[in-house]
C-alpha cells in the first residue's frame, strides 16, 4: 500500500472506487476514452488502477501514472454515474497520495514548481500581471517577439505566448441608480487578469451600471483549484484560508467570480476543509459565491438598463466546471436570451471537454489539441449554421478554444458571455461592433 500523508486517503479512495459498478455508462463522455478507446483511458479503467494502487496491488509505474495524469479532472463520468462516484474527489485523492513518489525530470520540476509558486504569491504575481499586461497593449512588440527565432526554438514558450490576448481598459461605466444597490466582491482569480481582462472589466462595468458597488480585493489569491489537481492539498488548503480571510474583510452582499473554473473550487471549500479547520474569520464570510451570469439572471433590472438587439448567431461553450460541478449552464442562456434578436445554439459536444482542463493544455498540449481539435471539427461538420461568437464562462476553455481555431484558421470570436452583455448595454461598444 502506498503510504500517504493523511492515511484516510487510502480509505477514502478505496471506499469511493467501491461503488463502481463497471456499467461504462460514463464511456461516452470522456475525452481521453473517446481519442483512445482505451479502456486505461476511460473512467471505469481509472477507477480500477486507482482502487488497486491505493490497495497496494499495483505500483506506481510510469504507464500506470501516465493513463491517470491523461484525465482532465472534468468530471463528465461523475456527472452521469448512477452510482455517484465521487471521481473529482477520487483523482484528486490519488493525486496527493502519488505526489512524494513522483519522479519528474528536472526541468519538468523546475517549471511546475515556478508555476505554482507564481500563482500562489499574490506580490511576484503584481510584478509578472503588471509586465505581462504592459505586453498585451503594445501590439507591434508582441508581433516581434511571436515572430523572433528565440519564441520558435521554444514551443512551450511560444505557446504561453499565444494564449495572452490583447487588451486595452476602458474608462469606468456610469451607474444607473443614485444609491448602491448593495456592494461586491469580484474575486479575480490568478490568471484572470492576464488572461481575460476583457471579462473582469466587463463584470465590473455590468455590475456597476446596474448601481452595484464594486470591489475587487487586493490580497486575493489564487483559488487553489491547480494545487490541488496537482496533489499539493497543504497549498490549496493554506490559499482557501487566506481568499475566505480576505473575503470575510470584504464586508460585501455578495461574492462574484467570472471563471467558471475558480467557482468551482470556492464553492468546494467545504469538501476541501471537511475534517480540517478554517479560522473564525473564514467562518464568517456569509455568502455563497456566485458566477456573474447566475447572479445577473437572479436580481431585478432597474428599468433604465435596456439591451440594444443583436441578430447574430452565438454558440454557447458549457465548460465542465460549469456544466459538471456548478451545474449552472442555463443561467447563461437565460441572460443573453435578454438580448433581442440574438440567436443562441449550445455548441455541439458539450458534453465532452475541450481539453483546456486548468494547466491541462500546458502539461499535456497533445491529449488537449486533439479534444479542442475533435470538438471543432464537430463544430464544422454539424448541420447547424457556423456560429459567429463563441462565448465560455471559462477563462482557460476560452483561451484553448480560440487557439483552436486560430490553429484551423476560422474567424469565430471567443468571449465570456458578460463581455457580450457588456456590449449590449454600452453605445460606445454599439459602433465598435458594427465597425468590424
Ligand atoms: S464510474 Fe459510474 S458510470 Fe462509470 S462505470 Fe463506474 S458506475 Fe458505471
Ligand atoms: S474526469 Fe473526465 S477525463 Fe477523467 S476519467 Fe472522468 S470523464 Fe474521463
Amino acid at each position: 500500500m502506498l503510504v500517504a500523508p493523511d492515511l484516510s486517503l487510502n480509505s477514502d479512495i478505496l471506499s469511493g472506487a467501491d461503488k463502481c459498478v463497471k456499467c461504462g455508462l460514463c464511456h461516452p463522455g470522456c475525452p481521453t476514452y473517446v481519442l483512445s478507446l482505451n479502456e486505461n483511458e476511460a473512467p471505469r479503467g481509472r477507477i480500477a488502477l486507482m482502487q488497486a494502487l491505493a490497495g497496494g496491488q499495483l505500483k506506481p509505474s510510469p504507464p500506470v501514472l501516465t493513463h491517470l495524469d491523461h484525465c482532465l479532472t472534468c468530471r463528465a463520468c461523475e456527472h452521469v454515474c448512477p452510482s455517484g462516484v465521487p471521481f473529482g474527489a477520487l483523482i484528486d485523492a490519488t493525486r496527493i497520495l502519488l505526489e512524494p513518489v513522483r519522479q519528474r525530470p528536472r526541468a519538468a520540476r523546475l517549471l511546475r514548481r515556478l508555476a505554482l509558486t507564481l500563482v500562489r504569491r499574490p506580490a511576484l504575481r503584481a510584478v509578472v500581471t503588471t509586465l505581462l499586461r504592459f505586453y498585451q497593449q503594445r501590439p507591434g512588440l508582441r508581433a516581434r517577439v511571436a515572430g523572433s527565432s528565440f519564441l520558435a526554438r521554444r514551443p512551450q514558450l511560444r505557446r504561453l505566448e499565444s494564449m495572452l490576448p490583447s487588451w486595452h481598459r476602458k474608462p469606468a461605466p456610469a451607474s444607473t441608480t443614485a444609491e448602491p444597490r448593495g456592494r461586491i466582491a469580484l474575486f479575480a482569480g490568478c490568471t484572470g487578469r492576464v488572461l481575460e481582462p476583457a471579462a473582469l472589466d466587463a463584470t465590473r462595468r455590468v455590475l456597476t451600471h446596474l448601481g452595484y458597488e464594486v470591489v475587487t480585493p487586493r490580497r486575493q489569491t489564487c483559488c487553489g483549484a491547480l494545487h490541488l489537481h496537482a496533489g499539493e492539498r497543504e497549498a490549496a488548503l493554506t490559499l482557501a484560508r487566506h481568499n475566505l480571510r480576505v473575503f470575510a474583510a470584504a464586508r460585501a452582499d455578495a461574492v462574484i467570480y467570472t471563471a467558471s473554473g475558480c467557482g468551482a473550487q470556492l464553492r468546494e471549500y467545504d469538501t476541501l476543509f471537511a475534517g480540517e479547520p478554517k479560522d473564525n474569520a473564514a467562518e464568517n464570510l456569509g455568502v455563497t459565491p456566485v458566477g456573474i451570469c447566475e447572479f445577473l439572471t437572479g436580481i431585478p433590472w432597474p428599468e433604465a438598463v435596456t439591451l440594444r438587439p443583436l441578430a447574430r448567431r452565438v454558440a454557447i461553450h458549457e465548460p465542465c466546471s460549469l456544466r459538471n460541478v456548478l451545474r449552472s449552464e442555463d443561467a447563461v442562456y437565460r441572460l443573453l436570451g435578454r438580448i433581442p434578436q440574438i440567436r443562441l445554439e449550445p455548441l455541439p459536444d458539450n458534453a465532452l471537454c475541450c481539453g483546456a482542463a486548468g494547466s491541462y493544455m500546458l502539461s499535456e498540449p497533445q491529449w488537449a489539441d486533439a479534444i479542442v481539435d475533435r470538438k471543432l471539427a464537430r463544430l464544422a461538420e454539424s448541420d447547424a449554421v457556423s456560429p459567429e461568437i463563441i462565448v465560455s464562462s471559462n477563462v482557460g476553455c476560452a483561451v484553448h478554444l480560440r487557439n483552436g481555431l486560430r490553429r484551423r484558421g476560422v474567424e469565430v470570436e471567443v468571449m465570456h458571455p458578460v463581455e457580450l452583455l457588456c456590449e449590449q448595454l454600452e453605445e460606445a461598444s454599439s459602433e465598435e461592433r458594427g465597425a468590424r
